[in-house]
């Protein structure tokens, strides 16, 4: 953990341009589980499909119960360390903006601007009506849930989703483009906490370091890229990245 920190800090020293891109595994320590690990989402349910949630009734009913389950995860989190670290990154002026996977807010809670937080994937916590991009809180949804036994549709008609990208969705295309400009434009990616499997996202890290980037994988486990990264650390992110917040 000490070299990998020291590592990374004279990187971060050296560098002109600072791009955080991050996964579940920033958001580990804040008590909401990654998808990949034992015991992450997917050993208990099947994602469902964009189509699926779309054509049936049936399955986004059940989509928002398994979002109402997980309330109390999304509901009560916290940032944790390494938010907090990369939040002051941002503040010093050392990164323009964080690229992030998730879904649950954390970064913008950290206090990084919400226009500097580039969702890739979305945000588990509202919701949006899929035809007219109406904005409704999780909490109304559910109460009309709770109320009628159904997920309630828009005053359009629209059907309400929670504002995520599901498998099967489009990419949001201006999040997509200024995560490429970000990254064509940084001299040090920083892949933190990501398992580097989901594309196009996992697009990100290749490019930049295409483009001539430094690129650093700070993560548990090792990954699909690791032996093209100019520096790895397997370590709990939170230990390494929490002292960077006095430098
Ligand atoms: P992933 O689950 O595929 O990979 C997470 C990686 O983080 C794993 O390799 C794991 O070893 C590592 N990790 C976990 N805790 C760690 C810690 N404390 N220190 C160091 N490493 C740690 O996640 P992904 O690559 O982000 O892809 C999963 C997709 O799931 C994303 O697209 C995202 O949208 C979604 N997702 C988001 C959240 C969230 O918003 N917090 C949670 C689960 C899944």
């Amino acid at each position: 953990v000490e070299t990998g920190r020291r590592r990374l800090l004279a990187l971060i020293e050296g560098a002109r341009a600072v791009l955080p891109f991050t996964g579940a595994g920033i958001s580990t320590e804040c008590g909401i589980p990654d998808f990949r690990s034992p015991g992450g989402v997917w050993t208990k349910n099947a994602p469902i499909d964009f189509r699926d949630f779309v054509a049936r009734r049936a399955m986004r009913d059940e989509a928002w119960r398994r979002r109402f389950a997980l309330e109390e995860q999304f509901g009560a989190a916290q940032p944790g360390r390494g938010h907090h670290a990369l939040a002051s990154l941002w503040r010093a002026g050392r990164a323009p903006a964080v690229v992030t996977q998730n879904i649950d807010n954390l970064h913008q809670a950290s206090g990084v601007a919400a226009q500097d937080v580039v969702e890739l994937h979305g945000n588990t916590t509202y919701a949006l009506c899929l035809s007219c991009a109406a904005r409704y809180e999780i909490a109304w949804v559910r109460e009309r849930f709770d109320a009628t036994g159904h997920a309630p549709d828009c005053a359009c008609g629209g059907h309400i989703k929670t504002a995520t990208v599901s498998f099967g969705q489009a990419m949001p295309e201006a999040e997509m483009r200024r995560a490429e400009e970000l990254t064509l434009r940084c001299d040090l990616f920083l892949a933190i906490g990501s398992s580097l499997v989901v594309w196009p996202a996992a697009g990100f890290p290749l490019l930049a370091k295409r483009n001539g980037a430094r690129l650093v994988i700070l993560n548990r486990e090792p990954t699909e890229f690791d032996e093209i990264a100019d520096l790895v650390v397997h370590a709990d992110i939170g230990d390494v990245l929490a002292p960077l917040v006095s430098h």
